[in-house]
């Protein structure tokens, strides 16, 4: 019997390489796991998985009678649908603690720092497991994917010196440059429907019995969208009728200028206003230094509903 090791629906680089990294360790500690995914990896993933030659981990969306790890979530709504008939051995994530739960005992390797790689970094020291190149690699551009090279406010000394040791251990001494070019890739908009856009990095939260979805584009220049803010305004609306939300948020978040557009479609605009104190102007505003849903944008709205 093998073990399913996967992200979050809508899956990140943090999710993809988390799989993989964690399924390395835990076969190397006599467990038989395999990486999957819920769903289409980014640009920013395949770009990563090109540089060090790693497959893609396998589609996989139904869990029911198996047994799973979960990297980089513990919300249902980033589940499958079934994942209440799978049993859950263990969670890695650095986020707030989620509404999943389990019937059996599980192993939980929670941290508030900046990316679910740099946990599994800390799991490969445990466990005295070496790390090899191109995994160490991966998981170098996944931290600096979720801190933003180092910018989020989520970022903490455990992930600079993290980056640091794997840089070391795949040979790529200006890992900044490789952050950039990854992040270039990740900025890529032509062609992109606004629904391949507002859905890019898109999450649902349960706020209260309230649905709330949030999106978040991380750009290294958000100029290039300026003249699709209203197409973006537009699906943001059929996306809220279409899953019967209550407030639809996208992010446009600059990580040269150090700040996010906000954009806004809601039944009660003014909670979001409050939340995040602004003022919106034709559904918009700019926070400036905010580049993180996870801390600068999820745990002030949920109080508002
Ligand atoms: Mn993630
Ligand atoms: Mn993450």
């Amino acid at each position: 019997m093998s073990t399913y090791i996967f992200g979050h629906k809508n899956p990140d680089s943090d999710s993809i390489v988390g799989a993989i990294s964690l399924a390395y360790l835990k076969n190397k500690l006599g467990e038989n796991c395999i990486p999957t995914r819920q769903g289409k990896i980014s640009a920013e993933t395949k770009f990563i998985l090109e540089k060090f030659k790693a497959e893609t981990p396998e589609l996989k969306t139904s869990y029911a009678g198996e047994s799973v790890y979960i990297v980089d979530f513990s919300d249902l709504a980033q589940a499958p649908e079934d994942i209440k008939e799978a049993t859950i051995l263990g969670i890695v994530d650095h986020h707030k603690l989620g509404d999943i739960t389990t019937d059996t005992p599980l192993e939980c390797w929670i941290r508030p720092i900046g990316c679910s790689n740099t946990v599994i970094k800390e799991m490969y020291d445990y466990h005295k497991v070496e790390i090899p190149k191109d995994i160490a690699g991966m998981m170098m551009c996944a931290i600096l994917s979720d801190t933003v090279i180092f910018k989020s406010p989520t970022c903490t000394k455990i992930d600079t010196k993290a980056v640091k040791e794997l840089s070391e251990i795949c040979g790529i001494s200006d890992y900044k440059a490789l952050a950039m070019e990854m992040f270039i890739a990740k900025s890529a908009v032509i062609g992109a429907s606004a629904r391949d856009l507002n859905t890019r990095d898109y999450k649902e939260f349960d706020m209260n019995g309230i649905k709330v979805g949030i999106g978040q584009l991380e750009m290294v220049d958000i100029s290039v969208l300026k003249s699709r803010i209203n197409e973006l305004l537009l699906d943001m609306k059929l996306m809220k009728q279409e899953n019967k939300l209550h407030t639809v948020i996208i992010l446009l978040t600059d990580i040269m200028k150090e700040g996010s557009q906000l954009l806004v479609v809601s039944d009660d605009a003014s909670r979001v206003e409050k939340a995040l104190n602004t003022k919106l102007q034709n559904s918009q505003a700019w926070l400036d230094g905010v580049l993180s849903r996870k801390k600068q944008v999820v745990p002030f709205l949920q109080p508002q509903f």
